[in-house]
C-alpha cells in the first residue's frame, strides 16, 4: 500500500490490530482555498447588502456555504492522516468514509447504521493503535460499504468487522479480504479489489497522499437537485455545454443531476463574450509537473478600467501545474504581487499541499523582477522561470487562465446586471468555478479533487449574482 512505509505494528494486547499511524502530530485541516479578501473588513453580503440598499430588492448571497465561510465539518474530512481515532462521527446524516489498509488486520467502523447484521460485544474488546491510543469495540457484525468502480457503485458486505464508535472512519483490512478470498491489485493509481469469483468490485484511485481512500460526500442520487444543461452551463461560469454535461455525468462532480430532458440552446451571455475573445495558443514547453509546487504559474492582470468597491485595480493568479489547482488575490498596485505571493505560499505550506515551492514560472513584468521577490524566492530555495515579456503566450498556463477569468467576469456582469465594481467578487466566484470544472490536463478531472482526492460537492450552486 501506499502507506506502507508508514505502518507500525504494535500487538502488545495480542489482540491481532495494529494500524497506520502515518504523519503522528501533523494533523491539519486543509482548507480548499485561501480567501483572498481575508484581509478585508467587508464581506460580500455587507458589500452586496450596502449596495442595494435602497434599491429595495432581496439579494444575497446564493453561491455554496463554503465560498463564503470555512466549512469546518467538512473540512475535518480533507485531512489525509490515517489515523483513525479518536473522533465521534455522526451516525446517520455523516459523510461515509473508508481507508483501505494493509496494515489493519481487522476491519473497523464506526458507522452502525450501516451493519446488515450485529451482535453486541459484551464486554467491549479493546483496540491499540500503534501510538498507543486505546479504544472499545463493542459490537462485531457484517458492514456493507458502497466501493466505486468506474462510474458506478459495487457493494461491498465487510464479515466480521468491528464497530468501534469512536473512530472516524472505515478501516476496510485488505488481509481480512484476502482471507475471504478477495484479490487486490495495485497499480497506475489504483486499488482493484477482486472478488473470489473474478469479477472487479471495486476501483479505488489513489489520492494525493497516497492512501487508498473513499469519501461518499454526497447523499443517494435522489437528493441531488435536478437541473437543465443550460442551468448548469450558466452556473458553471459558462463552460463548454459538453463540459458541463460530461462533468456530471464522468461523476467529476456531486450533489447535482442532469435533467434528461434538457435541451442545449443558445446563451446571450456566451454570444456577448465570444465577440471579444482572442486565441492564446497554447504552447506546453517542458514535461508536466507531478506534484503540487513543482511549478507555479503566476501571472498580474491589470489596471481594470473600475476599482473595486475596496479601490482594487490588479490581480494576481497563482495556478499550480500538477494539479491545475488556482488561488487569485485582488491588489491596489502591482507591487502587491510580492506580498501576494506570499500569503500564497504560506497557505500552500500550511496546508501541508507542499512542502516548498520549487519552480515559480512568470513573465518579466516589473512586478517579479523586484529585489525583494528575488531575496525571497532565494531564501526560500525557489528556482524561477522567466518567459520573455514580449510573447506572452510562453506563460502559456497563466494567460490562458487570466483570458478565461476574465471572459467569465464580463458573462457574470452581462448576465446578472450587478455594478462593474463587483468584479472582485465574479473574479473570485470564476476561480472557485475553475477549481470545480474538469480539465484534459488533468483526465477529466476538477483541479480540487486532484488536489483533495475527492470530487467537488456542487449543491447548492447558484447562478452568479441571482436573486433569492
Ligand atoms: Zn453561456
Amino acid at each position: 500500500m501506499g502507506s506502507a512505509n508508514a505502518v507500525v505494528a504494535d500487538d502488545s494486547n495480542g489482540d491481532g490490530f495494529w494500524m497506520v499511524t502515518e504523519e503522528v502530530g501533523q494533523a491539519q485541516l486543509r482548507s480548499a482555498e485561501p480567501d483572498p479578501l481575508l484581509d478585508e473588513p467587508e464581506h460580500w453580503e455587507e458589500t452586496v447588502c450596502a449596495q442595494i440598499e435602497g434599491a429595495e430588492m432581496d439579494l444575497q448571497w446564493c453561491g455554496p456555504a463554503d465560498w463564503l465561510h470555512n466549512d469546518w465539518e467538512d473540512l475535518l474530512f480533507e485531512e489525509e492522516k490515517a489515523c483513525a481515532v479518536i473522533t465521534p462521527v455522526e451516525q446517520d446524516g455523516a459523510p461515509r468514509v473508508e481507508l483501505y489498509d494493509s496494515g489493519a488486520t481487522r476491519h473497523i467502523s464506526p458507522y452502525k447504521p450501516d451493519f446488515t447484521s450485529y451482535t453486541p460485544l459484551s464486554p467491549p474488546v479493546f483496540l491499540n493503535t500503534a501510538n498507543q491510543q486505546r479504544f472499545p469495540a463493542i459490537g462485531s457484525g457484517t458492514l456493507t460499504i458502497r466501493v466505486p468502480n468506474k462510474g458506478t457503485e459495487s457493494e461491498l458486505a465487510l464479515r466480521g468487522t468491528l464497530h468501534a464508535p469512536s473512530v472516524a472512519y472505515t478501516l476496510v483490512s485488505l488481509g481480512a479480504l484476502d482471507q475471504e478470498g478477495f484479490h487486490a491489485h495495485i497499480g497506475a493509481g489504483h486499488l482493484d479489489i477482486v472478488s473470489p469469483k473474478g469479477e472487479r468490485v471495486g476501483r479505488i484511485a489513489r489520492t494525493l497522499r497516497r492512501l487508498y481512500k473513499v469519501v461518499h460526500t454526497s447523499e443517494p442520487v435522489d437528493a441531488a437537485e435536478l437541473v437543465s444543461v443550460m442551468e448548469l452551463h450558466r452556473r458553471m461560469g459558462h463552460i463548454a455545454v459538453a463540459s458541463a454535461r460530461k462533468l456530471v455525468e464522468s461523476g467529476a462532480v456531486t450533489g447535482v443531476e442532469l435533467d434528461p430532458n434538457s435541451q442545449e440552446r443558445d446563451c446571450g451571455a456566451c454570444i456577448f463574450t465570444r465577440a471579444t475573445r482572442l486565441p492564446v495558443p497554447k504552447v506546453r514547453i517542458s514535461p508536466p509537473a507531478q506534484h503540487f509546487g513543482d511549478e507555479i504559474h503566476t501571472d498580474v492582470w491589470g489596471p481594470a478600467s473600475i476599482a473595486t468597491r475596496q479601490g482594487r485595480r490588479y490581480f494576481v493568479t497563482f495556478t499550480d501545474e500538477a494539479t491545475r489547482f488556482t488561488v487569485t488575490y485582488l491588489m491596489h498596485t502591482k507591487d502587491e504581487a510580492l506580498a501576494a505571493y506570499k500569503s500564497f505560499e504560506a497557505w500552500a505550506l500550511a496546508q501541508g499541499n507542499c512542502t516548498a515551492v520549487k519552480v515559480l514560472r512568470s513573465d518579466r513584468g516589473g512586478e517579479y523582477l523586484s529585489d525583494a521577490l528575488n531575496a525571497h524566492l532565494a531564501a526560500a530555495g525557489t528556482a524561477r522561470k522567466l518567459t520573455r515579456h514580449d510573447t506572452p503566450q510562453l506563460n502559456g498556463v497563466a494567460e490562458r487562465l487570466n483570458r478565461t477569468l476574465l471572459e467569465r467576469i464580463r458573462a457574470f456582469a452581462h448576465e446578472s446586471g450587478l455594478p462593474k465594481s463587483l468584479w472582485g467578487e465574479a473574479l473570485r466566484h470564476a476561480a472557485w468555478l475553475k477549481n470545480r470544472t474538469a480539465t484534459r490536463a488533468l483526465d477529466g478531472k476538477t483541479p480540487f479533487e486532484a488536489l483533495l482526492g475527492r470530487p467537488s460537492d456542487l449543491s447548492g450552486l447558484r447562478v452568479w449574482g441571482c436573486h433569492v
